[in-house]
């Protein structure tokens, strides 16, 4: 159970509610931007108050709603968007890069996101987040019919413009100054493959979506051979856990204290999924027949498509991390196949 750094804003979380913006520590604001129509509700953003201007950790949606609502806060704490001077972006998911480009235009602001997130990089080793989806899918051993219907959903609600271009795409921990305030940034994959945290030597990191006060981390959608997000999300947590800050202040939910403690129950609660599945799964068994043997909230034929496409992703990652289980620990192996050839080649029509 996480210490929140504020009961008010913890508390506006539990009811359901959109916090109102907080002071986290003198000179970092925690200003929470409403997600219309998102079940997540919000996307806190921080400002970071330096004597080189003002620093904000990610940007919200791409939409006139957070835009205006992100305004009306800023000016509630008596600041102004045009004094930004650099926007420091977690990773490349649209509730996080939303305005970032609309805030460079009006104050000129530098826009920074880890190298491994930057479009032009993602699409030159991924493709465009439609095309990982379908590679991901078919990766399943899913029906075509399941795969090309949850494609097509996916279609209809995808509406990342795919075109932020980066004044700094950092490819391993790089350190930025703005005056008086350093912020180390650090590459934190599981939850993207360029996921990066930021982390102000004064004592606090800003973890995005990678460590959020409660529940687990939605694992990166799985498109190549050696993608492996579980395990980078271990090797991650481990990585802010020795950063040994005092207070995380994460995209979703409120801020909180006890950061050490948050990373053993997060990193506890994945790896007793990697051992679930571990135990569940069959030789020769997919994503897609381990998905349906799994527990979740509710049986799997009762659960709705968009529901079992985030599990069956879900079910893909740590099926993945049970094949290269050596990389976690040496005795844990469980195929004699090499993930590759078991993934290069799922079962035809799955199931
Ligand atoms: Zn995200
Ligand atoms: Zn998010």
């Amino acid at each position: 159970m996480s210490i929140p750094v504020s009961e008010l804003h913890a508390a506006s979380y539990r009811a359901r509610q959109v916090p109102a913006p907080t002071e986290v520590v003198d000179g970092v604001w925690a200003i929470p931007v409403p997600l219309h129509g998102s079940a997540l509700r919000y996307v806190t953003v921080f400002l970071i108050d330096t004597a080189d201007g003002l620093v904000l950790i990610d940007a919200g949606y791409d939409h006139p709603s957070c835009w205006q609502s992100f305004q009306r806060c800023v000016g509630s704490i008596g600041r102004r968007v045009d004094a930004i001077t650099a926007v420091l972006l977690t990773h490349n998911h649209p509730d996080h890069v939303g305005f970032a480009d609309h805030l460079r235009t009006v104050s000129g602001a530098q826009v920074v996101m880890g190298r491994a997130d930057d479009f032009a990089t993602m699409r030159q080793r991924r493709g465009g987040f439609l095309q990982q989806l379908r590679a991901a899918l078919e990766l399943t051993g899913a029906p075509p019919e399941v795969v090309d219907a949850m494609y097509a959903d996916a279609v209809e609600v995808a509406v990342h413009d795919e075109s932020l271009r980066l004044d700094h795409a950092p490819a391993g921990e790089t350190t930025f100054r703005f005056g008086d305030v350093t912020l180390l940034a650090v590459p934190t994959p599981g939850h993207t493959y360029g996921h990066t945290v930021y982390f102000d030597t004064r004592g606090l990191v800003f973890t995005g979506d990678t460590m959020m006060a409660e529940g687990p981390t939605q694992l990166a959608i799985v498109s190549r051979p050696d993608d492996d997000p579980a395990a980078d999300l271990f090797r991650s947590l481990a990585r802010i856990r020795a950063l040994d800050a005092g207070i995380a202040c994460p995209a979703h939910q409120f801020p909180y204290r006890d950061v050490a403690a948050r990373v053993d129950e997060l990193t506890a609660l994945h790896r007793g999924e990697v051992e679930a599945v571990r135990d569940l799964v069959r030789d020769g068994d997919g994503a897609w027949t381990l998905a349906q043997r799994m527990t979740w909230k509710k049986p799997w034929a009762e659960l709705g498509r968009g529901t079992q496409r985030f599990h069956l992703m879900h079910a893909l990652a740590l099926l993945r991390t049970v094949d290269t289980g050596p990389l976690l620990s040496p005795a844990a192996g469980r195929r004699t196949s090499s993930p590759a050839a078991t993934w290069a080649a799922p079962p035809a029509g799955g199931a």
